[in-house]
């Protein structure tokens, strides 16, 4: 197949064991040409067996892998052109820069009279046109960041594959090089695949990205629809903060079901497209907090789901300030909400209503 091909990588049915380990199971995903691909999952579900197995060092125990259109199962990993970015990033501390981006081709025997031409040009790409002479130790942590990226760029990869390259980086910087990286994808325009246990990163980077659990991706979209319509329990419980309840459905009507919390509290939820839900089948509740409402007790909540408490804490965080709610059952509930609409002067003892829509109330079998 030629450079024309929709996608820069395919994944079929892939399945890998490592004896009576199962680390990947039945994994099926295609890239969109350019398009910068998150894997976010916990730790141990499988990622980087993954991505080792789309740079070749593993070979898959099942499924097919395609790279432009063609199979690279046979393909080993310094021919398939594929490069990978890890944490420790891999630079050599005895090499200046010049020479560490200049590596990969002069090991790929491109021409001397070639190399210092793309050096310079992946050096302006990456906006770092005047360390070509520094040492590595000369760079700042965000500078080795871009010039691990550069080393592996000038090699013109299909897919550059990058393995929780932000892990070792103080938070301030990380937030920084998440910006950072979803701009120099833009400006190389090659595939990215980003591995990550770090919901932050995936959502602000990705185009797509794959929610991975025990070996096995339980969605592929695009961050928003992630959030706002998660297709199981655990993709809205890794994706975001949400309030959870266990309990039991107690009347199941078209677009909505009642459900009874084992904290004794009563529930009108959604009901998702294509789900199918019985009375009396164990379910778990999500609400995110930005969807409830809290107010003073007393104050008249015109809502399907409303609950009286006691303010716990309250959590200035800037525009808003996160409010903990004890709810009203002897088993203690708590509620994290946004507060909204005159409740600012909420304090910790105060009584208050909280109150949201059934259409904000996500429900899973359980
Ligand atoms: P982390 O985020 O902690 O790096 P991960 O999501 O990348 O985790 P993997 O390293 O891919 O997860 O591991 C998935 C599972 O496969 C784990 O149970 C791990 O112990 C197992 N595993 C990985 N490599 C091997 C191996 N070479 N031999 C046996 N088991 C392995």
């Amino acid at each position: 197949m030629s450079d024309q091909a929709a996608y820069d990588l395919e994944c079929t049915n892939i399945t890998k064991d490592f004896g009576s380990i199962r680390a990947v199971e039945d994994v099926s995903f295609e890239i969109p040409s350019g398009s910068f691909f998150s894997i976010l999952g916990p730790s141990g579900c499988g990622k980087t067996t993954l991505m080792r197995m789309i740079a070749g060092f593993e070979n898959p125990t099942s499924g097919d892998i395609r790279i432009k259109g063609r199979s690279v199962l046979d393909v080993p990993p310094n021919k398939r052109n594929v490069k990978m970015v890890f944490q420790h990033l891999a630079l050599f501390p005895m090499m200046n820069v010049y020479d560490n981006i200049a590596y990969g081709l002069r090991c790929a025997g491109t021409p001397k009279s070639e190399i210092e031409g793309k050096v310079r040009d992946v050096l302006d790409r990456i906006a770092l046109p005047d360390v070509a002479q520094r040492e590595i130790h000369q760079l700042s942590g965000g500078q080795k960041q871009r010039i691990a990226i550069a080393r592996c760029m000038v090699l013109d990869p299909d897919v550059l594959l990058l393995d929780e390259p932000l892990g070792a980086l103080d938070l301030k910087l990380r937030e920084a090089m998440k910006i950072e990286l979803k701009l120099l994808q833009h400006q190389f325009n090659t595939t990215f695949v980003y591995i990550t246990h770090d919901q932050s990163e995936a959502l602000v980077m990705s185009d797509h990205v794959a929610i991975m659990n025990n070996g096995r991706f339980e969605q592929i979209g695009r961050p928003e629809a992630l959030y706002h319509n998660p297709a199981t329990s655990f993709v809205a419980g890794f994706v975001g903060d949400s309030n959870r309840w266990k309990g039991k459905v107690a009347e199941v009507k078209s677009d909505s079901a009642r459900v009874e919390t084992d904290a004794g509290l009563t529930m009108i939820c959604k009901r998702r497209k294509g789900e199918e839900l019985n009375a009396g089948q164990t379910v778990e509740i999500f609400v995110r907090p930005e969807f409830i409402t809290a107010q003073k007790a007393g104050s008249a909540a015109n809502a399907d789901n409303t609950l009286t408490g006691t303010v716990d804490s309250v959590l200035f965080n800037g525009a808003n300030s996160r409010v903990l709610v004890r709810g009203p059952s002897a088993e203690l509930i708590e509620a994290d909400v946004v507060v909204t609409g005159g409740a600012e002067d909420l304090r910790q003892g105060d009584g208050v209503c909280l109150s949201w829509a059934a259409q904000q109330t996500m429900c899973f079998a359980g």
